[in-house]
């Protein structure tokens, strides 16, 4: 009831949730009350949370921000959502994002952009900025997330909360909408790696439902972190890799402080800093600026207006039915990624282009593998700005920047997260910390010593 009230009052100025299922929560509360009474230990039953509205929920709207689902209820429940209702968190709806998870603002959404909690005239970053909004505002302890190429981390930074981005194939894909399948991997928001932890063991874990679920035991991040000794120099001997690259061009100033003073706080605890190289940023941002759209165009084909979701009024034939529902029902974001993909995959260009950009990915990989011989973890800015003004109307391709840091992480299938190191002009500043493949204890012990 609290953080319905709160909601309530406040979410008119922020615009985190495009669904509120406050009914249904509060039957769950008094179930989980009753179910308490009777001896139900579940540490986590009752416990409030919100999930990014591309997760598909049943029974409730499930738009992932966009016109073309403004009328899709999902008739099932995301493995990820099952699994967090069954650790007995309850939903308190569906949070907004940037249509179909494409964006760095949250100023696509179908439902209106987002608004940053710490200054209401600024983006809170996205595409999950309804999450990272949500859990910043109080609205909610803990929220789910989706990252493809940074949109939890970058939210998380210009929100001021820690946000993770696991493994690809730690969680289960099924029922989560589609933008890139071979990057996309969702994760969670809390205000710190403890929080974030209690949310994401329970949603891990193998799922036979997709395909690129890993079958690996599932860990309890939470119980790690809680036997964490924090005191003297809980780091000592740990490596923290730093590369030159993620501190070039681009880079705001104040920004850059923090990082250099969060970096020479983990050496006062005790970790070892160490020069690694990385691939060129700018090379990873083009690969994957392929790659995402390639993949999307090829997602989206489905909505056609046919099956589900939204279709146009009196159509004449059946191409007119497709191309006046997809036109009327994307966004300009959707339709420019849609038209890059199928640009990249279409006969003529797919070698140029689509093949060329898997091989630039796989030299990705290897260069991740060689800068982790050398550290533990490796550091750096999460967006090389602070959260901007909203209606700033950035071209395209300097959204596209912002995602300079956290782009190669998804290519390569890393864990990584970000976690707040302190203010630039006032505004929240996030660190990055990668981590190796199924590193995520790792990171989130790190990031708790950190705070
Ligand atoms: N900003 C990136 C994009 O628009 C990443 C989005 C995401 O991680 N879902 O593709």
């Amino acid at each position: 009831k609290h953080f319905a009230s709160r909601i309530d009052s406040l979410d008119r100025q922020i615009n985190s949730f495009i669904t509120k299922d406050f009914d249904n929560a509060l039957k769950h509360a008094e179930l989980a009350d009753k179910l308490r009474a009777e001896g139900d230990a579940r540490p986590l039953l009752g416990v409030p949370m919100a999930h990014k509205d591309n997760l598909c929920t049943k029974g409730v709207l499930t738009s992932a921000g966009s016109k073309i689902l403004s009328n899709f209820v999902s008739p099932y429940d995301a493995t990820v959502v099952e699994n967090v209702a069954n650790a007995g968190f309850i939903s308190l709806g569906k949070l907004n994002m940037d249509e179909f998870a494409m964006g760095s603002d949250n100023e696509s959404s179908y439902f209106g952009a987002v608004h940053n909690p710490w200054d209401t005239a600024r983006v809170p970053g996205g595409s999950s900025g309804g999450s990272a909004a949500a859990v910043a505002s109080g609205f909610v302890p803990v929220a789910t997330g989706s990252d493809t190429g940074g949109s939890i981390r970058q939210p998380a930074s210009f929100c001021g909360i820690t946000g993770i981005k696991p493994t690809y194939g730690r969680v289960s894909r099924y029922g989560m909408i589609a933008y890139a399948s071979s990057l996309d991997q969702a994760g969670t928001f809390g205000k710190s790696a403890l929080d974030c932890a209690y949310l994401l063991s329970p949603m891990t874990g193998h799922d036979p439902k997709d395909a690129t679920s890993i079958n690996r035991p599932t860990e309890d991040y939470v119980a790690d972190i809680l036997a964490t000794d924090t005191d003297g120099k809980p780091l000592a001997g740990k490596k923290i890799g730093v590369a030159k690259a993620y501190f070039g061009a681009g880079l705001d100033n104040e920004v850059e402080k923090s990082i250099r003073t969060a970096l020479a706080k983990y050496e006062e605890l005790g970790a070892q800093i160490v020069e690694v190289d990385i691939t060129d940023p700018a090379v990873t941002l083009a690969t994957y600026y392929l790659l995402a759209p390639a993949e999307a165009s090829s997602n989206l084909s489905r909505y056609d207006g046919v099956l589900f979701g939204y279709r146009c009024e009196n159509p004449k034939d059946l191409h007119d039915l497709y191309t006046r529902s997809r036109s009327e029902g994307f966004g300009t974001e959707v339709q420019r990624r849609i038209i890059m993909g199928t640009y990249a995959l279409s006969a003529g260009y797919f070698d140029a282009y689509y093949t060329k950009a898997q091989k630039v990915r796989r030299l990705i990989v290897d260069d991740f593998k060689k800068a982790f011989e050398k550290c533990d973890i490796i550091a750096s800015p999460t967006a090389p700005t602070v959260a901007y003004k909203l209606g700033e109307s950035l071209d395209p391709a300097s959204i596209y920047l912002l995602d300079v840091y956290t782009i190669g992480v998804n290519l390569a299938g890393l864990p990584a997260l970000s976690h707040p190191v302190g203010q630039a002009n006032g505004l929240p500043v996030g660190l990055q910390l990668i981590g190796k493949h199924w590193a995520e204890s790792e990171l989130l012990k790190t990031a708790h010593i950190y705070q």
